[in-house]
């Protein structure tokens, strides 16, 4: 017998299969998808590899053949499917078939003999019927009278759990134990998972009649073409009772379900509703779980022991067996996408393992991306909406945008406008909290010299440092280098080095000025510290413990917070300068999202909306909640302009500590692009050329054809890599 396996090591020389003899001894055991330990390279040096295939032939003399060397698990840790997913990322990402394996692949696995627990057990021995009622009523042995009890009612128990229920019972279990009453004895168990999440007080509800019309259009998508299914609801409107719903459907068919959040809104309440309701059959994964907690999810999902999953991106590679349905909330979200390689978005991946597994997908979002409303739009997908609000009471709030640059000509040099400033003193008045989003942390957004104009820079990075003003320092938000603040400027010697803009510190500083009797908290990545730092802040806020809450990001995703009855948003134009194509979709997004916080609970909310461009459609859009218009004007815009997801485009960058190098290597590979035909924008510099003392330039390539990019781009790849590595270049592309 042969096995094709693929090494772990990932490089694109040796990526492809190798076929090793399978030794007698392990022909019973092999099975596809395990991990296999084989010799490999010059020393014959020991390798971890995954078995991909098995067969009775192979092309390999048999003088030349190695032969695997152990198994280390008695399970395989890919499924067929799993396989099948790898191979397609590996040509969607442009990276090796090893990298994918090892994406997929349970984290921690590796010395998973770590996870096993020894768990102390008691049961009912060969005397015990001898037993039963002997100790009754004996004043001097009623704990052995107890155990027996207990033991007779429970069966066999963990020992912790007797212990519990009767207390100080050593000297009876030992009595017992020497009468052959009793029996003790270890079990290896995986150990529970802690899953951190908050006990939710809501009932299930009963669906109302728009709830119903998506679960029957799912209903009925599923049977006939099984496209995915968008599910576009303003923010409250019961998407989270949909999802369980279909998931409650498909349990009941045998079947089981993931549920993918993006990290930030895997929120204790969240997970909390979903637990209440599947109970054991539904487990949490986050990115906070140790390697150990993974593993047991993994192997319970495996073992067949839950039917529901929860988690961010790599929740996805839960190993069910019958996967009925995979759930995308917020499906626009950009961190989706993984940020290392392979750089795989987990929407579309998810797609990918719905076709291969047979399963339906199902996403949710108040703000759809402009692509899947391309795609609703073509037909490619399955839509339907939730336009009412789901909670009796519970009102669409009234936006209202404020021009900052009236603000400025009337004198007003405050962070707050004349009329956010009028809107939180009344909303204090009033006993209802605000918060203030503005999407950007620190203090201000640069240091400057009034005198000469000198901007402080980052030496390894092309950016300028941001002021925070705990510790009085300088902060380069990309390497994290940080510095004293100067007292000098480092050009001309001047002592006038002023601060511009404004982040979620300069905010909090000013609305503590203004308004000194409100209780301020303030949310962004420089407070938010350790496993719990983020539920304890937004606790504190939920509890009614503070008045406003200040924040970045971390604050606009899925809270629901009844109290909340002014939102403000203070910046809305920071996500329209990005340099990106998406801008304008990203600045809707934020300024709906946010929005939703306000007005969830039976006092209304209103929202305020400051901007320097407020005649900016993406924001009139947001303001106005005409999203039909922002959709098909945007779709129009990326037609005209050649942008996904009308064209498919595939950004390609090249980073290297030798610019000329980068500049040379990213000409030479557009040179060999343009053998393909495909359209070709660039090379230029990034936005910020130079993170880390690397530099960075790149290109996009474009056409028509999703198919011809993607030739292009793996074609070249593969063609320049090698030459590209050996001046120091490295060439990251991917599909946008
Ligand atoms: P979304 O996920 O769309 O933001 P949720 O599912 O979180 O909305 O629902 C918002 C609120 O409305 C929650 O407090 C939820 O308990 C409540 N809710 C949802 N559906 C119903 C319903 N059919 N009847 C009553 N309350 C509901
Ligand atoms: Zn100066
Ligand atoms: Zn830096």
């Amino acid at each position: 017998m042969f096995a094709q396996v693929i090494l772990s090591i990932s490089h694109t020389n040796i990526d492809r299969v190798f076929d090793y003899g399978v030794p007698a001894g392990l022909e019973n055991r092999i099975r596809i998808g395990m991990r296999v330990r084989v010799p490999f390279g010059r020393g014959e040096k020991e390798n971890e590899g995954y078995v991909v295939g098995l067969s009775r032939e192979s092309e390999v003399k048999a003088d030349k053949l190695k032969y695997i060397t152990s198994i280390p698990d008695d399970f395989a840790i890919f499924s067929p499917e799993m396989i099948e997913l790898a191979k397609w990322m590996k040509e969607r990402y442009f990276c090796t078939l090893s990298s994918c394996l090892k994406t997929i692949m349970p984290g921690g696995i590796k010395d998973r003999n770590d996870y096993y627990v020894s768990v102390r057990y008691i049961r009912p021995a060969e005397n015990f019927i001898n037993y039963i009622g002997v100790y009754d009523g004996n004043k001097r042995k009623h704990k052995r009278a107890e155990v027996i009890n207990f033991l007779e009612k429970n069966g066999e128990v963990r020992l912790a759990e007797l212990k519990n229920a009767v207390k100080g019972a050593d000297y009876a279990i030992n009595e017992l134990k020497k009468e052959g009453c009793v029996e003790v004895y270890d079990r290896q168990e995986l150990s529970r998972a802690y899953t951190g999440c908050i006990e939710d007080k809501s009932e299930p509800v009963t669906l109302n009649d728009e709830q119903k019309t998506v679960v029957s259009v799912w209903e009925d998508e599923r049977k006939n073409k099984n496209r995915p299914l968008l599910i576009h609801g303003v923010t409250g409107s019961g998407k989270t009772e949909i999802y369980i719903k279909i998931i409650e459907k498909v349990i009941a068919e045998g079947r089981q379900a993931i549920v993918l959040v993006p990290e930030i809104s895997l929120t204790p309440l969240m997970t909390g509703r979903f637990i209440k309701r599947f109970g054991d059959l539904a487990a949490v994964t986050h990115s906070k779980m140790n390697r150990r907690e993974r593993f047991n999810c993994w192997k319970r999902a495996a073992d067949g022991e839950i039917s529901v999953v929860i988690g961010p991106r790599s929740a996805l590679f839960t190993p069910f067996d019958r996967l009925g349905v995979i759930i995308v909330d917020e499906e626009h979200e950009k961190s989706y996408i993984s940020e290392t390689t392979p750089a795989y978005n987990a929407v579309e991946t998810a797609e990918k393992l719905c076709e291969i597994s047979g399963a339906s997908l199902v996403m949710g979002t108040a703000t759809p991306s402009v692509k899947s409303i391309y795609r609703a739009y073509n037909g490619d997908i399955r839509y339907a909406s939730l336009k009412n609000r789901a909670r009796e009471g519970s009102h669409e709030p009234e936006i209202k945008t404020v021009d900052m640059r009236r603000e400025l000509e009337s004198g007003n040099r405050s962070v707050l406008s004349r009329e956010l400033f009028a809107g939180i003193r009344e909303n204090l008045k009033n006993g209802g909290q605000t918060m203030l989003f503005i999407n950007r942390r620190g203090h201000s957004t640069f240091v400057s010299c009034r005198n000469c104009g000198y901007v402080l820079k980052c030496p390894h990075c092309d950016v300028s440092y941001k002021y925070h003003a705990s510790g009085d320092r300088l902060v380069c938000h990309y390497c994290g280098n940080v510095i004293d603040k100067p007292n000098e400027c480092p050009a001309c010697g001047s002592t006038k080095i002023r601060y511009f803009g404004a982040g979620t510190q300069k905010i909090e500083e000013s609305v503590k000025k203004y308004f000194p009797e409100a209780k301020v908290i303030r949310m962004d990545s420089d407070t938010v510290s350790g496993k719990n730092g983020y539920i304890d802040i937004l606790k504190k806020f939920s509890n009614g413990e503070a008045d406003i809450l200040i924040g970045t990001q971390m604050i606009a995703k899925g809270h629901d917070f009844e109290n909340v009855s002014l939102v403000g948003v203070l910046a809305a134009d920071l996500s329209l300068n990005t340099g990106e194509y998406d801008a304008a979709e990203r600045t809707f997004q934020l300024i709906t999202q946010v929005a939703g916080r306000a007005g969830r609970g039976k006092k209304g909310g209103k929202v305020i909306v400051q901007t320097y461009s407020p005649d900016n459609p993406a924001v009139q859009a947001a303001a106005n909640g005409s999203w039909r218009e922002f959709y098909e004007k945007e779709i129009e815009y990326r037609k005209a302009m050649g942008y996904p997801p009308c064209v498919e485009c595939a950004k390609i960058e090249f980073t290297g500590k030798d610019e000329k190098c980068v500049i040379k290597g990213a000409q030479d590979t557009a040179d060999e692009l343009k053998k393909y035909g495909v359209k070709i924008l660039g090379p230029v510099p990034e936005i910020i050329s130079k993170v880390k003392d690397e530099y960075r330039w790149s290109m996009t390539v474009k056409h028509t054809d999703a198919e011809a990019v993607r030739k292009a781009v793996s074609g070249t790849k593969a063609k320049m890599e090698r030459e590209l590595e050996a001046s120091g270049v490295y060439i990251n592309p991917r599909i946008l």
